[in-house]
């Protein structure tokens, strides 16, 4: 049997006892019984109740840094909530944690003021508050806008599949202002903004994914983040390398877990005379399953050391993000199919994990998106090498 990922030594210099602390107890406390406790709460996502538990427990802000009240845990703490939220069964939590804390949280403690980040990361590391990143456009291209009036901003915008919307108090919403992308925090009780519609979505139902609406809001200008322009979008893509590279982490655990499974599956399952996983064509898939499940662990640690060492590592996690979801999700449906008619039902736990994994195909950006920003920008570095 494979080793857990994180039991790799690329990782051991890195865990302090605060981090096995934490893999401890997130290891004892998402087990796959809770998930039935939050999905059975109306609406059939978390509510805000149980994300100031998960504060309580202290869950969010883990790899904020300490001296803006984190727990200063970094990359490899947010990586510990991955290995122990694969375990629900429900891609949804791992994605609504990456939103409040890798998402909101860093893109408030760096891009904007202090005041503002002061007033609400503490609230947000305490789970009273929930933010959520409003960046998909229902016209497929950016047309919500920020005009000045005095000292405040009049927002006209609509959002959608905003992951933890309907349960948000803080939306970070990008959109133009003064012929340029910025990002402005809008408030979810300002009057005009109202949730249009809680989406039914196929998988990642353990989080709420929301439309939401701002009609003449006016916001203070103080809530802007100080960053404009093409700034904006490299520090934006700065911050979502790290979600995508969760992710790319999340996918990986769930193929994992999946090929172990399928083993399991394929080795009892006798089909004429012989165990399902021994016929040589589903051979053949297993074993390219186990080279995947390697090409992935051998990417996520290449990752993991590129963004320790604060290197620019856009292209490298939008190229894994691809390879990682890409590949679970056809082996998802393969193990789907290997299971036979019992793939088609909804008690399936292989047609369970491919609605699940569905979902990170466009999370953080279409896998079409991931390819586009992988191969511009290794082109790009490539011509520059040639030049130098
Ligand atoms: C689970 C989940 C969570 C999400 N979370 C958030 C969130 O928190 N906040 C948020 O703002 N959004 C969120 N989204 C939205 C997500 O970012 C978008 O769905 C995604 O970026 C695709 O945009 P779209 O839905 O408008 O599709 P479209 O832009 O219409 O694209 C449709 C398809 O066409 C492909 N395509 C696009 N351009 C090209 C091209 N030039 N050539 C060929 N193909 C192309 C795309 O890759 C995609 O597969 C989430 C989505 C999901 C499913």
């Amino acid at each position: 049997m494979q080793r857990p990922l994180l039991d790799h030594p690329a990782f051991s210099p890195c865990f302090t006892p605060e981090h096995r602390d934490l893999r401890e107890r997130a290891g004892r406390y998402f087990e796959a019984p809770r998930l039935r406790e939050w999905v059975a709460a109306p609406g059939g996502h978390l509510v805000k109740s149980q994300w100031q538990e998960l504060g309580r427990l202290g869950f969010l802000g883990i790899s904020l840094p300490r001296e803006l009240g984190g727990q200063g845990l970094g990359l490899l703490g947010a990586l510990i909530l991955s290995e122990a939220t694969s375990e629900l069964g429900d891609l949804g939590l791992s994605l609504g944690m990456h939103c409040q804390t890798e998402i909101t949280g860093h893109w408030l403690a760096t891009a904007h003021g202090e005041g503002l980040r002061d007033r609400y990361l503490p609230e947000m590391i305490a789970g009273r508050l929930v933010g959520c990143a409003c960046d998909t456009e229902p016209g497929g291209q950016m047309e919500s806008t920020a005009v000045r009036d005095g000292g405040e901003l009049v927002v006209n915008a609509r959002k959608l599949y905003v992951v933890n919307g309907a349960n948000a108090d803080l939306c970070f919403v990008t959109l133009k202002l003064d012929g340029e992308m910025s990002t402005l925090l809008v408030e979810k009780e300002r009057p005009g903004v109202r949730v249009l519609k809680v989406f039914d979505k196929l998988g990642t139902r353990a989080i709420d994914s929301a439309m939401i609406d701002f009609a003449e809001v006016r916001v203070p200008a103080a809530n802007l983040a100080l960053k404009r322009g093409v700034r904006q979008l490299m520090h934006w893509n700065k911050v979502m390398t790290v979600a995508r590279f969760l992710m790319c982490a999340d996918a990986c655990f769930l193929h994992g877990r999946l090929l172990k499974r399928i083993l399991e599956y394929g080795g009892q399952r006798i089909v004429d005379g012989r165990s399902l996983a021994s016929w040589p064509i589903n051979r053949l898939a297993l074993a390219r399953a186990a080279a995947d499940q390697e090409l992935m662990r051998a990417g996520l640690i290449d990752r993991f050391e590129h963004l320790e060492r604060r290197r620019n590592a856009v292209a490298e996690v939008a190229a894994l993000k691809w390879f990682c979801v890409d590949r679970t999700t056809r082996f998802a449906a393969l193990c789907a199919e290997m299971q036979g008619g019992a793939g088609y039902m909804w008690d399936s736990e292989f047609l369970n994990a491919h609605a699940q994994i569905l979902g990170l195909k466009m999370a953080g950006g279409s896998l079409t998106t991931m390819k586009a920003i992988a191969g511009q920008a290794l082109a790009y570095r490539e011509e520059l090498e040639a030049l130098s």
